[in-house]
């Protein structure tokens, strides 16, 4: 993978390659932003431009060839000085597999220009293995520059934290993740628009959700535009906030209450789009067309942006861990 080629994060990958061309990257980098981004497809990257022997100068100031034999080796993951380390089966990196790595950092790289340590999920670091790292990280070893990605910068230790310049990396926009599902992951061009708007920016949370059967999830956020529409008075609103979350006992998880809302705006964007007369190829929700159209009506004019809007603000509030049947509530009466 090429800097260039990452889909998105073009600020951050612009900024790597300027600092590699300058000599100027710092030798402890970490990458911190929601999992399922990109951050350890640019880490690898990272480890490919600076260890390139044919770099090239366009479209940025430096990437990888691609081509080379380094390039190569560490796209295949064989080469001897870009090492990855990654957690566990128990979701935990080791101090022994730390001591290991450090004391390669001894000599001098072995093939490369550059010895990289990539450590993914860095976040998952046992206590021990972090204070190993305390060394390195403040003065790293000639030749050798660490890379660290997490998508929880808070678990780690300040002292590894303050050690580490930090990137932040955002979410992906929507047509970014179905870009990336269709070109990386085989998707047809329907199944990534229907999957993308769902993922909250994730390409992680979009395949985890492909192998999840959204279509209980679906007829939930159906029923709720449904129950809403027209004049429904308060106690019925409250009765499809009831239904959103589930009886009691049998509650959605937070998690499950997002998805769901992630679906409703999807349908409201649907909606708008019908309203607006666009073709039906554009929508994403294409097998539920016919119960789009027969909301339509009902969320005509602005109804429906506003009720976007809506949809939006409860995402947010549950983000910030308001509670679930608080939000259902407020957003039943809102739409
Ligand atoms: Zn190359």
């Amino acid at each position: 993978m090429q800097l260039s080629g990452v889909l998105g994060h073009k600020r951050l990958t612009a900024l790597i390659s300027r600092a590699i061309d300058r000599g100027t990257l710092p030798p402890t980098l970490l990458f911190a932003g929601p999992s399922g981004v990109g951050k350890w497809m640019v880490a690898r990257a990272t480890a490919q431009a600076v260890n390139c022997l044919e770099p090239l100068r366009s479209p940025l100031p430096y990437d990888a060839c691609g081509k080379c034999r380094s390039c190569d080796r560490i796209a295949r993951g064989v080469h001897v000085d870009v090492i990855a380390i990654e957690p566990d089966d128990r979701a935990s990196i080791k101090i022994d597999v730390i001591r290991d790595v450090l004391e390669r950092t001894g000599y001098r790289p072995f093939e490369g220009k550059l010895r990289v340590i990539l450590i993914r999920e860095a976040d998952t670091l046992e206590t021990s293995a972090q204070n190993s790292l305390l060394k390195s990280l403040e003065e790293p070893p000639p030749g050798t520059m660490f890379i660290l990605t997490t998508a929880a910068p808070g678990v780690l230790l300040p002292t590894v934290r303050s050690r580490c310049m930090r990137l932040r990396f955002g979410r992906l926009t929507a047509t970014e993740v179905t870009t990336a599902l269709v070109r990386d992951h085989g998707q047809t061009e329907a199944e990534a628009r229907a999957a993308a708007p769902l993922a909250d920016g994730s390409i992680g949370q979009a395949l985890a959700l492909s192998d999840t059967d959204l279509s209980e999830l679906r007829d939930s956020a159906i029923a709720l535009l449904q129950q809403t529409s027209g004049r429904a008075d308060t106690p019925a609103r409250l009765q499809a906030a009831t239904n959103l979350v589930g009886q009691k006992g049998k509650e959605r998880d937070r998690e499950e209450l997002a998805v769901v809302l992630r679906l409703t705006a999807s349908m409201l964007r649907d909606i708008e789009a019908i309203n607006a007369g666009a073709d039906r190829a554009v929508l994403a929700n294409p097998v539920i067309v016919d119960d789009l159209s027969n909301l339509a009506r009902s969320f005509a004019g602005d109804r429906a942006r506003t009720a976007f809007g809506a949809v939006d603000r409860a995402l947010t509030a549950l983000d910030r861990n308001a509670g679930t049947k608080v939000v259902a509530e407020w957003l039943a009466v809102q739409l």
